[in-house]
């Protein structure tokens, strides 16, 4: 792996389909050729251009010399006994990112990836926005991680789900993602249905109309946290300036472009936002919705106060919910072993790095 860091050629990941299309009729070579090159990646998961044995000897070297497949490397690689497996991965500046495979089932392969190098919405529970932002991933660095987790996989495993909800916040870096996700999305690439993509976003009103305006049917998340302003500003901050009334309005306007309904996310701090009041807010603020809310309990992250929900405090919450006639889901924790949560591996590493 060492030697694709030691050239400086660009990374083919992040070129866009015409640009390689461009580059092959340089070539003197016909149009199919990018249609072959994508399907080695992708449905082949070739680790090089010498395996892509449909493509002459020639144009694989020319392809060596001029691109690079690769561009992060593996730092670390943590298994949990349930399935889930988690990378952190060097990016070619040194920084680093994670992304996660979620098994699920015989058939479900969930892949969760990053859009950022830290993230800035500074979410108070949450490990990944402890030191701020750094960048924003590019598309090529966006598509990796999903190789990287494929590569994981058996041959007879496939890819079903891709969730954006690992380190940065998505609706801060549309410019990077939806080139990514389009090419996942596209026959060329992995051929997922939209509907199989889910991005989660703290809830800027302005990118969730944005997204609702490219017309791009992914499975939208919006990460509530609270039912009322006072206790989102302190979970949330970004929500000082924004506002609930605003995401929701904003909510609104995605399911009148999309057709698609949104869920709720709610991470469960013991003692903090899983009281039956608060389960009874969130109610009302939402009823009229026909909403659907993903309970997370919350997973500790070292160094930060806040701890798991009681199990009979989540059951209280779940029932006053569906009691209003609200549809929740109760997201089992996977991978709690291996710092599953967002930002904890990259912090930990980051961490022992500094000594
Ligand atoms: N910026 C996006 C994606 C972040 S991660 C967003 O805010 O939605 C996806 C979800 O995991 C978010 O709902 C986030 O609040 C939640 N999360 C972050 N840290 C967590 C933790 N330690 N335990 C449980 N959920 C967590």
């Amino acid at each position: 792996m060492p030697s694709c860091f030691a050239t400086q050629v660009p990374h083919l990941l992040e070129l866009a389909p015409e640009e390689l299309a461009r580059w092959f009729q340089q070539q003197g070579q016909p149009s199919y050729r990018a249609g072959q090159l994508w399907h080695w990646v992708f449905r082949h998961r070739a680790e090089s251009f010498q395996q892509m044995s449909n493509l002459p000897r020639q144009l694989r070297q020319k392809l060596q010399q001029h691109f690079r497949l690769w561009s992060t490397r593996r730092l670390a690689h943590q298994q949990a006994p349930d399935g889930t497996e988690k990378l952190l991965l060097e990016l070619a500046d040194g920084h680093a990112v994670e992304c996660v495979l979620l098994r699920q089932g015989e058939r479900r392969r969930t892949v969760c990836i990053s859009t950022q190098v830290g993230c800035a919405m500074g979410c108070v529970f949450c490990a990944s926005g402890l030191d701020g932002v750094v960048r924003n991933l590019t598309r090529g660095e966006i598509l990796e991680q999903v190789l990287q987790l494929q590569r994981l996989l058996s041959p007879e495993e496939r890819l079903s789900h891709v969730v954006v909800m690992g380190m940065g916040e998505p609706l801060a870096n549309l410019k990077e993602l939806i080139p990514a996700l389009d090419l996942l999305t596209s026959p060329q690439g992995l051929g997922l249905s939209h509907r199989r993509v889910t991005i989660s976003t703290v809830g800027l009103p302005s990118g969730i109309r944005r997204l609702a305006e490219l017309d791009r049917p992914y499975h939208l998340a919006v990460s509530l946290h609270a039912p009322t302003d006072a206790l989102r500003t302190q979970l949330v901050p970004v929500n000082r300036t924004v506002g609930i009334e605003a995401v929701l309005e904003a909510v609104d306007f995605y399911f009148e472009k999309t057709g698609r309904r949104v869920t709720f996310e709610y991470v469960l701090l013991g003692g903090v936002n899983d009281s039956p009041q608060a389960a009874r807010e969130l109610g009302r603020l939402l009823r009229r919705r026909r909403p659907l809310v993903n309970l997370i309990p919350y997973n500790p992250v070292e160094g930060l106060p806040y701890q798991e929900p009681d199990a009979a405090r989540v059951r209280r919450f779940v029932q006053e919910l569906k009691h209003q006639g609200v549809e929740v889901q109760l997201r089992r924790r996977k991978g709690a072993q291996i710092d599953a949560a967002c930002g904890q591996l990259r912090r930990r590493q980051a961490t022992s790095a500094k000594g």
